[in-house]
């Protein structure tokens, strides 16, 4: 079997000289694609560098977090938009724009709008580059279900979608993506949503560094924990592993337009 981790951060400082270990590992546990999203510019940079360095394996998501909105310097957003369009054509290294979208639990009312400009900016960039799209979309889905029809991007990724399932039908309708990650080995909450989610519409992902409880407590989050993922997914939908891991890995490729066969 083989297995793909559609959302893990490789840049962020947690992973600082760990890098080579986590490809490592990745290789031994069969994750044959990571892709390694950004929080600002400088973390674009490196998540193409990764790209560079780890052809075929590693591919870069490049874009600004919500989160970072209240810490950009002046010209951050038009330096991380020329990134995106002088490197958003070259495929074998950029697969998409990631990770944007809306957190309003971060900031006061200026950075939920300026959080907004900047989204909206980072869709043009996805629809003039015609690249998908990867949103962090924590108690924000339906505002950016409202937002996405103005521009023409198809391809758009809720990753670790957490609710409302109310929107589930919306969002496979549109022939949106979602990905989970570890907590669809423990969370009664994701396993839920993986039930909702048709198979042909789910991605994995660790969202690595960021920890988890249950069977992965105390441990460095790397991309070994997707085989556990896969294993769940199969379990909750009552499949096979190996036919989980194979529609899985095709949805990968059909939503990132990497050819992993
Ligand atoms: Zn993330």
């Amino acid at each position: 079997m083989r297995f793909v981790d559609a959302h893990i951060h490789l840049s962020d400082q947690e992973y600082n000289g760990k890098v080579e270990t986590i490809i490592e590992d990745a290789q031994k546990s069969n994750v044959i694609a990571l892709v390694s999203n950004s929080m600002n510019y400088e973390s674009s940079m490196l998540c193409l560098q990764l790209a560079e360095q780890n052809p075929g394996l590693v591919y870069a998501a490049l874009g600004i977090h919500p989160w970072n909105i209240q810490f950009l310097s002046p010209n951050e957003l038009e330096q991380t938009l020329d990134l995106i369009f002088k490197q958003g054509y070259c495929r074998e290294k950029v697969v998409a724009i990631g990770e944007v979208g809306l957190d309003f639990s971060y900031g006061k009312k200026q950075i939920a709008d300026l959080q907004i400009k900047v989204f909206n900016e980072m869709l043009r960039a996805a629809e003039r580059q015609f690249l998908p799209v990867i949103v962090h979309c924590r108690r924000t889905a339906p505002e950016i279900i409202s937002i996405l029809p103005s521009f023409n991007v198809k391809k758009v990724l809720f990753h670790w979608f957490s609710g409302p399932v109310e929107l589930l039908p919306k969002i496979v309708e549109n022939r949106y993506y979602v990905s989970e990650g570890p907590l669809s080995v423990y969370s009664s909450g994701t396993r839920e949503i993986i039930k909702l989610v048709p198979l042909n519409s789910l991605l994995t992902e660790t969202d690595g560094p960021v920890c988890f409880g249950g069977p992965f407590y105390g441990k460095m989050t790397t991309p070994s924990f997707i085989p556990q993922v896969v294993e769940a997914v199969a379990e909750i939908k009552g499949m096979k592993e190996t036919d989980v891991a194979g529609q899985i890995l095709q949805n990968f490729t059909e939503f990132f337009g990497v050819n992993l066969f």
